[in-house]
Formats: C-alpha cells, structure tokens, sequence
C-alpha cells in the first residue's frame, strides 16, 4: 500500500462504498489516515443509575444494569419501547424510539449495556438509547473508546471506522519520517508519528487522542510560526532600504496643511511609520483601522516623508473608484509639499499613458496612485521608495511583490479596514507589524442600523424618500446584477423597477461591476455632486467610495453577506456630521432569522464584529476579507486551537533565536516541514 492507493483498494471497500469515500473527499489510503474523527464516544464508564443526568451535563452517559421490565408505549404513530433498568445504585428508564422489534429481544432478567443523553424526570432519571448491548450473564464489562468520523447520509460513521480498523496496521505503515525532530516531539511529551496515528483512530481514552491530535496540529502551527518568524529576521537583516528621515517640525508642517486636526489615533500611527521608514530594513506594516477612521490620511504622511527624501511612492487601489478617489483627494493635499501626482488606471488612452509613465520613470512625479495596470511593463519608476497597498486583502500575492519589485528593497504599508483579530494578528499576520487607528475623526454620529424582513422592504424605501427630501442621499446595494443569478435581488431589475413604481420622480443611478470604468465614473461622478438620490448597486461600492451627503444605506439580501463585509458597506454612510442609518433586508422565510445581523444593529465597532465574524464563520472562511492562502489547514483551525498555537510559537521563537537559517543538521526536518505546507510556503512567499 501507499499514499495514493485508491481507497476502493482497501479491505472492505467495493466500488460502490468508495464512491460513498469520494463524496466525502476521500479518495486514497492517505486521505483515510488523515481523516480523524471529530469525536470520541467514550464508553469505558458506566455512571450508576441514581447519578445519571446530573445537573448541567446534557452529554451522553453509559449505563450497566439488569433489566426489571419492558413495556411499550405509543405516542401517535410512533412506537416506544421502554426498559426499566436496576443497578446495586437504583433504576432509570431506557427508551428506544421506533424500534418495536426489540420488544423481543429485550427481556426480564438480561444484563444490559446502555447509552444515551439522559434527563431528570419526576420519576427519576430516563435516558434516549442511541446505542445498547446485551451482556452475558458472566461478562465482564469492558467499554471502548469509540471514534467518530464525519459522516454522510449514505456512509455512516460506522462504516468509515470498520474500514480505518480493519486497515490500520497497513495505514499506519504509511506514516512515514517525523515532520519534528525527535527531541521537540519529546520536549513536548508527543508519542512517535506511528503511533500518534493509532491513538487518533484506535485510542485507550480520549485524552490520548486528543494529545495525538494537538501533535499533529502543533506540527502545522510550527510551520507558519517559523515562516513568520524566519520572513521577519530575514527582512530585518536586510540594508538595503531607503532610510528616510523626518526632519524637525516635518508633522506640524504636514498638520497645518490640513483642514482639520489629526487624531491622537493617527498621530501615533504616524510616528509609528515613520519610524519604521527611517530604518534601513524596510518596513512591513499593516495600517488597520474602521471605516472612515481616516486612513488615507496616515498614507499621505508617509508619502510626503518619503517625497522630502528624494524617493517615490505608489499607492495601489483594487478598483478605479477608489483609485481615482484617493488621486482627487491626495493630489491637492500634497501640493503644498511640492508632490507631483500621475495616475496609472487601466482605462486611460495610451497617449495619457505613456505622459504619466514617462514622469515616473523620469521622477518627476513623485506618487503614482493607481489600480492593477501600476503593475503593468511600461510602469517604471525613477527611485521608488514606498509602496502603499490600499484593501490590501484584494491583491494576491504576487500582485503584491510585483509593485515592490519596482523598487529596491522598499518601504511597505498594506492598508485594510478589516480589522484583524488578536489571534489572527499573531498568527496569520505574524510577519506584519500592525498600526491600528483605534479613533474616528469627532463629529461622526453612530450610525443607526435595523433589520427587517424582505415583506416590509416597503418602509425601507419610505425611508430613503424622507432622507432625499431631507436633502440627504441613499445607497440601494444588492447582490447580484442580473435576474439570472439565481433567486437573489439584481441591481439591474431592482433599479428599474424602482425608477418605475417606487421613485418615479427621483434621479438613479445604476452601479455594478459589468459597467466600463469611465461609465462607472460618470455614474459615480454625478452622484457626488449630488446629481443623482439614490444609488442603485452591487459591492462595487463598497470598500473607501467617500460621499459624506449620503445618509442612508438599504442593504438587499443582507444574509448573504459576512458580518464584516456588512460592516463596510455600511461605512459608505455615517461620513459627516448627519444622523445616518443602514437598514438590512433579508427574506421573510430566512430560516436563520436576524441573529447574526442583529450584532450589526448592535455595535459599530469593527473589532467586535470582526471577532464575531471569525467565530461565526471559522477563519477559513474569511476568504475575501482576509488574505487568502494563509489558512490552508490540514488539521488545524487558528481560532479554536489558538492555545496550540501559541505553543508552537513560542517554540518557533527558540529554533530561530538559535539556528536563524535552520541550517543545523537536526533542523532538517523543519525545513522539509516548510516547504510541505501550505500555510507556511504562502506566508514565506508574501510581501
Ligand atoms: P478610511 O480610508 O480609513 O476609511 P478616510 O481616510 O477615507 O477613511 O477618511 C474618512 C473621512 O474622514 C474623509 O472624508 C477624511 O477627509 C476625513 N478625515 C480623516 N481624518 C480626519 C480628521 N483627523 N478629522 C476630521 N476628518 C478627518
Ligand atoms: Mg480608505
């Protein structure tokens, strides 16, 4: 046997039961080792009967005793059969739903193994059988320790475990060498690889499996927290970087420039950058904070500190909304420092084009402020020495080391108005440093948030009439953009049907994103000076589009989106002084209801709702929100095994502080260990 038997290979596996394996993505011997159960029935201890169902334990319990009598009971069609069971400590009642056939086999007299969830009745305690055993007049009981495994409809748990048992021993051949060298397994009291395995699918209790588990979570943990660890020595090891240094005054004279007075939150954020830019080791940070905490702000800073030092910056956005947003708000800003801007978007002609890449190239310009199309041939840059990623969980990878590679060894800052939790901070963002803007600007009212059922959309759009004859402006964001995509609200219908019924007499517009960019810009355009009430469209707006008149945000099938993607959109509203609101529709038949929403109707803070989002819907599941490729556990999950992280972090810490190359002989392994992880290789390869 190897790694890629097929499991139709396997003893006790036909072809029918293998596609059974397939459907739940099992499909060779390795997959089938690497599957372990979720669960551990443990049914060595049978509790006495006056002791089952103790206050507060709801798990399922085991029991022992002889059977004293059994009867039958209906409850409208549904048989009961129920056994009153003696010990040396009491009875209980045994029930079995809808399996009237054991009225034969169960009888007066016999010795009987039973679990099951028990409750506390008047009568005393009565428990739901979800498994039973007769024992032998003279059997000694002894209970197992039965794994679970996840299961289908048509594979039960059972199965999967008779073919894992009935294979073990040529499965576990398949363990192979020791990802952790021998001294670290033992230092951490972790049985051999071989035999980690049988204690995950063949365990003496369930603490044994559950320290197999924790090696092999710790072993993937090792793995990122080493890349981290490895990535940041190596780029604090570098020299190569522009030093950039703040003269005296350099903040006062960026403040005064301003309409308005920075924030402690980004005056500390500042100081923070810059002096990080002021080290030959170019910086790594990620600038987080809420929607409309005034990030853009803190970019300039560190544009204008890098330009007084005779080097270029390039700020990159994910879309041409918010790339011409940040050139229409930074180029004036900036002017009084002397910073020349050129902007680099994919819809530009080729003659505006080959203007802006020439003042680049040339250093004329000292920002270039752009989308994707930055990262394209043509664009050069005379000496770049600061790199700004705005949303940086829109760009890949590569996208990302391609902007540095325009520069030597440049300064960067990633951008993101989704705030990292703690624990994902110390562990997926490892090798970042991170600046939080933990402020508003003053003057912001809370935004009001509400949920309602799709049936009262009505008062919803009620709403949004008082609020533009208010002189205010609304967003109307739906999911889709046209009818075909299913049973989710499109923009498109939605729009028209709107301007028909609903506002004939107001001025829409329509956004999403199948428009051209200039289209969108037009659209985008006239809504800012007011020309349009409503804007009718998909996500397109949701990351950074700045319109302090629009007041109102009406959110269509809201169950669709994640809590901090809700967050963000609704931060397009709530960017003045004016009372604002968001208003969450989902449909009547929701199964769900609005408990997740109502923690949007029940905080702004983007932390608590980051947190709740993460619990809510797992780490891997933040895709989209978060840099993607980073959460690529086999066996772990960095919210629910943060502890075992934090472990493996701390010993990271000690193999690097000791071997920063991991070139000693005994460290081989963990480097076979790095390049074999998904996690570990993404994080290594991220700028
Ligand atoms: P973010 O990118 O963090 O969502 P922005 O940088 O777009 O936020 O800022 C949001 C709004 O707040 C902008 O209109 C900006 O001009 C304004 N702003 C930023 N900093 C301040 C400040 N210190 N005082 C008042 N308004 C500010
Ligand atoms: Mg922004």
């Amino acid at each position: 046997m190897s790694k890629d038997t097929p499991i139709s290979e396997l003893a006790g596996v036909g072809k029918e039961t293998a596609a059974k394996f397939h459907e739940l993505g099992l499909r060779t011997a390795d997959d089938l080792l690497n599957d372990f159960p979720f669960r551990y029935d443990d049914l060595r201890f049978p509790t006495p009967a006056a002791l089952l169902a103790a206050p507060g334990d709801a798990s399922e319990e085991n029991a022992v005793g002889r059977v004293v009598r059994v009867r039958e009971r209906r409850a409208r069609h549904l048989a009961i059969v129920e056994a009153e069971i003696e010990d040396d400590s009491g009875t209980f009642i045994a029930k079995w739903f809808g399996r009237r056939y054991l009225l034969g086999t169960l009888k007066a007299g016999m010795r009987l193994f039973v679990r099951g969830r028990a409750q506390r009745t008047l009568a005393g305690a009565a428990m739901n059988v979800a498994a039973h055993k007769v024992l032998a007049e003279d059997e000694i009981y002894h209970g197992e320790v039965v794994p679970v495994y996840s299961a289908s409809k048509s594979l039960a748990s059972r199965k999967i475990r008779q073919v894992v048992q009935r294979n073990l021993p040529k499965l576990l051949e398949l363990a192979g060498d020791d990802p952790l060298p021998p001294d670290l397994a033992k230092e951490r009291g972790f049985a051999p690889l071989r035999e980690s395995y049988r204690r995950l699918h063949a365990p003496q209790s369930p603490e044994e499996a559950a320290k197999a588990r924790e090696r092999f979570i710790f072993t993937e943990f090792l793995a990122l927290a080493l890349a981290a660890q490895l990535k940041r020595r190596q780029r604090e090891a570098e020299h190569d970087a522009h030093v950039l240094r703040a003269p005296p005054g350099l903040l006062e004279e960026f403040e005064r420039e301003l309409p308005f007075e920075l924030t402690r939150a980004q005056r500390r954020v500042i100081a923070e950058i810059w002096d990080d830019m002021g080290s030959d080791a170019p910086m790594n940070r990620l600038l987080q904070g809420d929607v409309g905490s005034g990030k853009t702000l803190v970019a300039a800073a560190a544009v204008v500190l890098a330009a007084r030092n005779g080097v270029q910056s390039a700020l990159m956005a994910p879309t041409e909304i918010l790339a011409s947003q940040h050139a229409a708000k930074l180029a004036p800003l900036l002017v009084p420092f002397g910073i020349a801007v050129e902007a680099v978007f994919g819809s530009q002609g080729a003659k505006a084009r080959a203007s802006a890449a020439g003042r680049l190239a040339s250093g004329e310009a000292a920002l270039a402020i752009g989308t994707h199309a930055l990262l394209t041939q043509g664009v050069e840059f005379e000496r770049l020495g600061l790199v700004v990623i705005d949303e940086q969980h829109r760009f890949g990878v590569e996208q990302r080391a391609r902007l540095r590679a325009k520069g030597a060894a440049p300064h960067t800052l990633h951008m993101t108005a989704t705030p990292i939790p703690r624990t994902l901070a110390q562990s997926a963002y490892a090798d970042l440093d991170i600046s939080t803007v933990d402020e508003l600007p003053p003057g912001r009212t809370p935004i009001e948030t509400y949920h309602l059922r799709a049936s009262r959309l009505h008062e919803a759009y009620e709403f949004v009439r008082k609020n533009v004859e208010l002189g205010h402006q609304a967003y109307i964001v739906a999911p889709a953009i046209d009818e075909s995509e299913s049973e989710l609200t499109s923009v498109v219908a939605e729009a028209e049907r709107l301007q028909k019924d609903v506002f004939p007499d107001m001025l829409l517009g329509l956004l999403h994103g199948r428009k051209t960019p200039r289209e969108k810009d037009a659209v985008m355009e006239r809504f800012k000076r007011g020309e349009l009430h409503v804007l009718v469209a998909t996500t397109v707006v949701e990351v950074g589009v700045d319109i302090p008149n629009a007041s109102v945000m009406v959110i269509l099938d809201a169950h669709r989106y994640g809590l901090a993607q809700l967050h963000q959109l609704r931060g397009r509203v709530g960017r003045s002084a004016a009372k604002s609101y968001c208003l969450l529709v989902y449909p009547d038949d929701f199964a769900e209801g609005p408990a997740r929403l109502e923690i949007l109707r029940r905080t702004t803070d983007g932390f608590e709702i980051a947190q709740a989002d993460l619990e809510l819907r797992g780490a891997g599941n933040l895709a989209g929100t978060l840099q993607a490729g980073k959460m690529d556990f086999r066996y772990g999950d960095l919210i629910r095994d943060f502890a075992v992280y934090e472990r493996a972090r701390s010993t990271a810490a000690k193999i690097v502080e000791e071997d920063p190359s991991l070139s000693s002989p005994s460290h081989a392994r963990l480097r076979t260990l790095l390049d074999s992880q998904p996690s570990a290789r993404a994080m290594l390869l991220s700028s």
